[in-house]
């Protein structure tokens, strides 16, 4: 098969750190051998890093993100909880379809896409839910909401209210404090801002969240009880094989870690930030209009609206064949209405700027 060479600027994945690549062609380990566990652990101590957490229970789930969002439903709602969903995009409907899979009475808080959550709207919606979730960066619409005003409102009101952020998009993007926005219950994926292939779900739990699990949660594979004898341990000590560990995709998470470690992640943030106020800015010179609402787009993913009379379709399959760069559709009714042009992990570049808005330009011409 031919080897096809892309720049992959649309909604995830993106194209890969050199180091996560690398990290794929390392040999091969068991999923027992001692410097496999240890190389699994050092990942598990740089997520939280790169989140802004102390929970032990922080590892990659075996999976895509949406894995993560059903292990954060299927161990953690009993049946009958009232789950409060801030719906403002395609990912927010995805959570109430899988957490009422599992029992939960959800309480929908619907927004306009584009705009993002209403933290008052939220708060109104049931007086003492047992969770409340939330994307923090919303991929179908290119916007961020404020999981920290939410956290702190929550814990205000109720101790007991867990807080669920999806972080598939934010994570490695932006700066997230995940103790300090008093999240409960986080997960993500590998191939946005992480600069990895997609098949991992990074997924963190915090201690008091932990206490109230579901002890035998209707899933076998993603019981995290299980999962966890094999990451941290059983009551032994010991690691008990639960599945075998997808040991490549690990080695490749682990490495781009550590790149993102060492270059640190307020800078990783800057760079995220340099990009997508560049693109953004080239975009509405080119006369151009942003979807998202002012104030609350994200710079690793902008959502641009197709002017009038142009073909959202035909544009982006001229990006591809004579360029080889691949931009997204929109998301839901938006589909031919927006373009999503993402700048992630190790496309934050102002080199990849001038290249998609050189390659825009001509088209649109
Ligand atoms: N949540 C958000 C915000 C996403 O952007 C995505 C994927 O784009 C998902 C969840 C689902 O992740 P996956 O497609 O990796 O299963």
């Amino acid at each position: 098969m031919a080897l096809v060479e892309r720049s992959l600027l649309g909604p995830g994945p993106s194209n890969a750190y050199p180091e996560a690549t690398a990290g794929l062609a390392a040999p091969m380990l068991g999923h027992l051998d001692p410097e496999f566990l240890a190389m699994l652990d050092e990942t598990g101590r740089r997520l939280r890093t790169v989140w802004g957490t102390e929970n032990l229970r922080t590892l990659p789930l075996s999976g895509t993100g949406s894995i993560g969002m059903e292990a954060a439903f299927v161990n953690f709602v009993h049946p009958g909880d009232a789950v409060v969903v801030a719906v403002n995009g395609l990912f927010g409907e995805r959570m109430c379809d899988v957490a009422s899979r599992y029992g939960a009475e959800v309480v929908r808080v619907d927004h306009d896409w584009g705009q993002p959550v209403d933290i008052e709207r939220v708060l109104a919606a049931h007086p003492a839910p047992a969770m409340v979730a939330a994307v923090h960066a919303e991929t179908s619409t290119g916007v961020r909401s404020d999981i920290k005003q939410l956290g702190a409102a929550l814990r205000e009101r109720d101790e007991r209210t867990l807080l669920i952020a999806d972080c598939v998009t934010s994570i490695a993007g932006e700066q997230i404090d995940l103790d300090a926005w008093n999240v409960d219950i986080a997960y993500a994926g590998t191939q946005k801002c992480l600069g990895v292939p997609p098949g991992l779900a990074p997924f963190t739990v915090s201690e008091r969240a932990w206490q109230s699990r579901v002890e035998k949660p209707t899933t076998w594979y993603l019981d995290l009880g299980l999962i966890g004898n094999y990451v941290t341990g059983g009551a032994s000590g010991g690691r008990a094989y639960h599945h075998t560990a997808p040991t490549a995709m690990v080695a490749s998470l682990h490495d781009a870690l550590g790149r993102i470690v060492d270059e640190g992640m307020p800078a990783v943030a800057a760079r995220h930030r340099e990009a997508g106020e560049a693109l953004q800015a080239g975009l509405q010179e080119m006369g151009l209009k942003l979807f998202a609402a002012e104030g609350h787009r994200l710079h690793q993913l902008t959502s641009v609206v197709v002017p009038e009379g142009v073909n959202s379709a035909d544009v982006r399959k001229q990006l591809l064949n004579d360029y080889g760069i691949e931009i997204g559709g929109g998301a839901g009714q938006y589909a031919n209405s927006v373009w999503r042009i993402g700048l992630m992990g190790n496309n934050a570049r102002l080199d990849r700027v001038e290249m998609l808005l050189g390659a825009l330009k001509r088209v649109l011409a």
